[in-house]
């Protein structure tokens, strides 16, 4: 049967695919290459959002949300050191590779900061959104590479990118909590 002859030719091609592989190194395939310049977009990113994450405590109105700001920026700050270690663990010098998409993000924080009015709580609430998709950035952007370590067995690098990618998680509940319990009923007040 035809089928069976193409399965048979696949695993071949398969087999030859795993030789050729094996006979170069891991750090020259094409997927290592695309995980370097992942984490080099997260280096950048992580970077780029220290500085964001300043104006956006500065500018934020509730207490409760400059305090969030600002412990997401000391966060932040060790997630740029995790992702050093994650690049060591790997042979490689730390590097940034500008991030389009995070620079994207933070236009748009700083668009809303123009838009809204200081000391409201709509500025607030646009804000949490703000930063929210920030969040969700870093998450898939971290869930992927996590994964791509774990499929090249970069057993450090999985474990650090697995820790970061919980800690977006975390950040990225509080500030749903956050717009929930405080921010979003008093911005709805506003006239
Ligand atoms: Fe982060
Ligand atoms: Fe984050």
């Amino acid at each position: 049967m035809p089928q069976t002859k193409e399965t048979k030719k696949k695993s071949t091609s398969g087999a030859k695919k795993t030789k050729a592989s094996e006979s170069k190194k891991m750090e020259e395939t094409p997927l290592h290459e695309f995980f370097l310049d992942g984490l080099k977009d997260m280096y950048y990113a992580e970077n780029a959002l220290v500085e964001a994450l300043k104006k956006m405590e500065k500018e934020a109105t509730s207490k409760e949300l400059k305090k969030a700001f600002k412990d997401h920026r000391s966060q932040t700050e060790k997630h740029y050191s995790t992702l050093e270690k994650v690049f060591k663990s790997l042979g490689e010098e730390p590097e940034e590779k500008k991030c389009k998409a995070m620079d994207g993000l933070i236009k748009e924080a700083e668009e809303i900061i123009k838009d809204t009015d200081a000391g409201t709580m709509t500025r607030d609430a646009a804000l949490i959104i703000a930063a929210q998709k920030v969040e969700h950035y870093e998450i898939a952007s971290y869930g992927g590479l996590a994964q791509l370590a774990k499929t090249m067995e970069h057993t450090k690098a999985k474990e650090l990118l697995g820790q970061i990618l919980e800690e977006e998680k975390q950040t990225d509940m509080l500030l749903t909590e956050i717009a929930e319990n405080a921010i979003n009923n008093e911005a709805e007040e506003e006239e």
